[in-house]
């Protein structure tokens, strides 16, 4: 076990439709015997919940070969509106690409600096909190000047906000059918990424 995990966030369902969405992607790998009802709080260090599903005995035909002792943590479901990190600290994304015009803002100039341009990031943060709070929050391109909502824009590597959020402790790296089917199975755009605790 370790403490990483890979993260599937679903980009496009409403904070309402979440749970029940939740509800049927684990039913629907615990059918499979990828998952067990039985959960766990070990090896798994989630922030926004505290215990996740154990794997059930079929769980590596979703990854690839880590060799036969290989025991992975626990997957946990994460509902409600969350802007999800890839680490322990909130660091913010490095950049952000507009959905409208593709342009890329820069939020921290790396590696002349190592923290968020406040005159940059403040208009994203306050669309993301307004996002958190009502559903809605667009943030305005500073390249075209168009407001697009939070959840179309681009973020850096590892960040991403969306009302339903999959991680996967300490699993070998997950196959790129599985996380197709998954997201075939979510029927929303996601996003898909690494972090570790
Ligand atoms: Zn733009």
């Amino acid at each position: 076990m370790g403490d990483f995990f890979e993260r599937i966030v679903d980009l496009d369902v409403t904070a309402a439709d979440a749970s029940a969405l939740a509800e049927r992607m684990v039913d629907w790998m615990v059918s499979r015997g990828w998952l067990l009802r039985e959960t766990s709080r070990d090896a798994m260090y989630s922030l926004q919940v505290d215990e996740g599903y154990v794997p059930g005995p079929d769980w590596p035909q979703l990854t690839r070969e880590w060799g036969a002792d290989w025991i992975p943590g626990p997957v946990a479901v994460i509902v409600g509106r969350h802007d999800h990190y890839p680490g322990q600290g909130a660091v913010e994304p490095a950049s952000a690409v507009c959905p409208h015009c593709r342009a890329t803002t820069v939020i921290i100039d790396y590696p002349e600096q190592w923290e968020a341009d406040p005159a940059v990031w403040q208009p994203f943060s306050d669309a993301i909190d307004a996002w958190k709070r009502t559903g809605t929050g667009s943030a305005t391109c500073p390249s075209c000047a168009t407001p697009s909502p939070v959840t179309t824009w681009q973020w850096a590597e590892g960040f991403a906000v969306g009302a339903l959020a999959f991680d996967f402790w300490g699993w070998p790296p997950l196959t790129e059918d599985f996380v197709t089917e998954f997201a075939t199975r979510l029927g929303h755009r996601i996003e898909h990424h690494t972090g570790k605790f």
